[in-house]
């Protein structure tokens, strides 16, 4: 009995190093609890990332609109050297407040393509986007969502693009509400659609993030109400704003990996991402941890604690 719980704990220990994210309990004065939650800035508990993919105008111009109407940001993957997004290269301005990111430079499916060609694809992209928006190119969606077949080769391809500063790679489907475990591997769970973010709203808030990944093609809005829709979605974000953060996908990575990375533990909590306030809620405290801060939690935040339900 006493070695099968010996060959369990590791396995135990391992699963709650796997949940990051995961709510933590301290214990705080005269045996209360401190319950800490994990959550996205001003204590929020939902995210929506949107993108477009192709650079294509005048639908892009025309979803931009939308966003900027409601004071929403998105990213844009675009293809520097393909014909489709060349409109795109000739009016960055169109794109102004948005993250511009990388779609391949001609929009090739990655699967069957060497990793030295993958590379290039991509390097070229973030030099004429970068030069072209005035930014530096951290993220990558797959065109065709085509992602090489083998886990070994999947693997070898994260390791390069994290190798050239990719912080991100967005696939086509396959996501959930939970955010991705890798964001180089990032699975989007909706197309462009008011009934996703709707769906998102009604969702219970719980002690962990909900993340909802939305995707698309700006020209597709063309058709069947799309714009109409576009609109409905831009305006649901925008009246959630106090419970759900929308940000641009290069903004919700680089949150969620601070986020991940802090460490909490005997009343103590450390932030130390060099560049990053994360958010927590301490009981229904919410509190912002600045970029390398380590500190206790006060006497005020440790005496809110709920009291602990008597065992029976
Ligand atoms: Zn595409």
């Amino acid at each position: 009995m006493l070695s099968l719980v010996g060959a369990l704990l590791p396995l135990v220990l391992k699963g709650a190093d796997l949940d990051p994210l995961a709510s933590s309990t301290l214990s705080g004065a005269e045996g209360k609890s401190i319950s800490v939650i994990k959550c996205y800035p001003e204590g929020r508990m939902k995210a929506c990332g949107l993108s477009f993919d192709d650079g294509t105008l005048p639908s892009d111009t025309k979803m931009i609109a939308i966003l900027n109407k409601y004071g929403l940001k998105a990213t844009f993957f675009i293809n520097s050297e393909h014909p489709q997004s060349q409109q795109a290269l000739q009016n960055p301005a169109v794109y102004q407040g948005h993250e511009i990111a990388s779609h391949g430079a001609h929009h090739q499916g990655l699967d069957h393509l060497s990793l030295e060609e993958a590379k290039k694809e991509i390097t070229t992209d973030q030099q004429i986007l970068g030069k072209t928006f005035h930014c530096k190119v951290q993220g990558f969606a797959y065109p065709y969502g085509a992602v090489p077949k083998t886990e070994e080769k999947r693997k070898e391809l994260e390791d390069m693009l994290a190798s050239i500063g990719i912080r991100y790679a967005r696939w086509t489907n396959g996501g959930s509400f939970q955010p991705p475990d890798r964001f180089l591997a990032w699975k989007p769970n909706s197309g462009i659609d008011p009934n996703a973010v709707q769906h998102l709203i009604d969702m219970p808030i719980q002690d962990r993030i909900l993340l909802l990944t939305a995707w698309g093609h700006s020209r597709d809005l063309e058709k069947d109400q799309g714009w109409e829709k576009a609109d409905r979605l831009g305006k649901l974000l925008a009246d959630s704003r106090a419970t759900i953060w929308t940000a641009t996908y290069l903004e919700i990575a680089n949150y969620i990996n601070a986020l991940r990375a802090v460490k909490i533990s005997n009343g103590e909590i450390e932030n130390p991402s060099a560049d990053t306030t994360v958010w927590l809620r301490v009981n229904d405290r919410i509190i912002p941890i600045k970029p390398g801060q380590h500190r206790r939690l006060d006497e005020k935040e440790r005496a809110s604690g709920k009291t602990l339900p008597s065992r029976e």
